[in-house]
């Protein structure tokens, strides 16, 4: 073999060796970028979920034992005992710790669970989530998303449309009733030019 053909397969050797190192680098990156954004999400749905030291201390004050197990201890009320478990007035479901609008009635129904069970929170902010591996077993965790008091679980096996359970302790809610002043009388039919001005 000609010393100059030995140089060009070495040098040819050389690069593919080089090509196959930056690619495996690229992929070993690629994995590493995928591995850290999975914690780094977590850990934002934490600080989202976290209860604050206020509404804690005001919480010790105002709520039942029972409620601030549940709230703040993460506690769960007993199947089937909860106020709210087979409860479907028209209405909202609020945070008994802040007040914030957590659910609607139209999204609640029965899962048989012994909890009340609704398919959707009111909107993307108004709960947070994070997962929890207590129990020995990967479950996520459902927070309000002002105060981050404990509310309960959500699970992948509720109804159309979002296919979503949120498992909720009802010592974590409170229930008001939609407000029936609020709606509008119908106008029988010939009225409306009557009532113009
Ligand atoms: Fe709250």
């Amino acid at each position: 073999m000609k010393p100059n053909t030995q140089t060009t397969i070495i040098l040819l050797a050389a690069l593919l060796l080089s090509l196959l190192f930056a690619f495996s680098c690229d992929q070993a990156s690629r994995r590493a970028n995928a591995s850290e954004s999975q914690p780094a999400e977590a850990a934002e749905q934490t600080s989202a979920g976290e209860a604050s030291m206020d509404y804690k201390a005001k919480a010790k004050e105002e709520l039942t034992p029972e409620q601030y197990n549940v709230c703040f201890l993460k506690g769960t009320e007993p199947p089937g005992s909860g106020e709210y478990n087979k409860h479907f007035e028209p209405g909202a479901y609020h945070c008994v710790v802040c007040d914030q609008l957590l659910f609607e009635s139209e999204t609640k129904y029965d899962s048989g669970s012994g909890w009340p069970a609704f398919y959707d929170s009111v909107d993307s902010d108004a709960v947070a989530t994070k997962d929890d591996y207590s129990l020995g077993l990967h479950r996520i965790e459902v927070m309000c998303g002002n105060c981050g008091a404990h509310l309960g679980h959500v699970f992948s096996d509720g109804p159309e449309p979002t296919g979503q359970r949120y498992c909720i302790n009802s010592l974590a809610l409170v229930f008001k009733p939609a407000a029936t002043a609020a709606r509008p009388e119908a106008e029988e039919p010939g009225d409306s030019a009557a009532s113009q001005p």
